[in-house]
């Protein structure tokens, strides 16, 4: 990700944001761009809820807010685990946080086709049909499990980051001229060092 903070963003973001916790001088990782393998393959269970992952739950936070999205899985970060986090609210609202980790959709109802973009695949968007509701079970940074409804971009979001633990990306659900035309323009970002 290049580095687009200027000094009007950080006021802005000061004069916004949520006071934090004192000890959280978060780490905002990079985010891995479609092309590196992690992105395709299914991550592993987590199995310890400790403090490390908690710590990790919140930096990954922080990262999502940095890059703007509104969901970040953790391979997104490099990291193959099966652990994501959403915030359809973008920061504004700090109960509107979610943690999923090892989730699974148990429901899902209904369709919706609806522009779709990943924060790894940076610049391109696509219609991507997803159910209107899913309802979903995981675990919380604690390792406690509950279930949750979405609706629309809630939704959503859910089904993308549930496709990025198992290694799947937007783009495996487009139309196959819409994917390849996308294939082959980041293949040429790439070659112009552009990507
Ligand atoms: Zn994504």
């Amino acid at each position: 990700m290049p580095d687009k903070s200027t000094r009007s963003e950080s006021a802005k973001a000061a004069a916004t944001e949520t006071p934090q916790a004192p000890s959280a001088a978060r780490k905002i990782y990079p985010i891995v761009k479609y092309g590196d393998p992690i992105l395709e393959k299914p991550g592993a269970p987590i199995k310890k809820f400790d403090a490390e992952l908690e710590q990790l739950v919140e930096d990954m936070f922080a990262s999502m807010y940095a890059a703007q999205g509104v969901g970040l899985a953790a391979p997104q970060i490099g990291l193959s685990l099966r652990i994501a986090v959403v915030d359809v609210t973008a920061g504004k609202n700090p109960e509107a946080r979610i943690v999923l980790a090892n989730p699974e959709i148990i429901h899902a109802e209904g369709e919706v086709r609806e522009e779709e973009g990943c924060l790894s695949i940076p610049g391109f968007r696509g219609y991507v049909l997803r159910p209107q509701f899913v309802t979903i079970k995981a675990q919380n940074a604690k390792g406690e499990a509950f279930e949750i409804r979405g609706e629309n971009l809630l939704a959503r979001a859910f089904c993308h980051e549930i496709d990025h633990l198992n290694g799947i990306l937007f783009l495996e659900h487009l139309g196959m001229l819409k994917r390849d035309l996308i294939k082959r323009k980041i293949k040429k970002l790439r070659k112009q060092g552009e990507w």
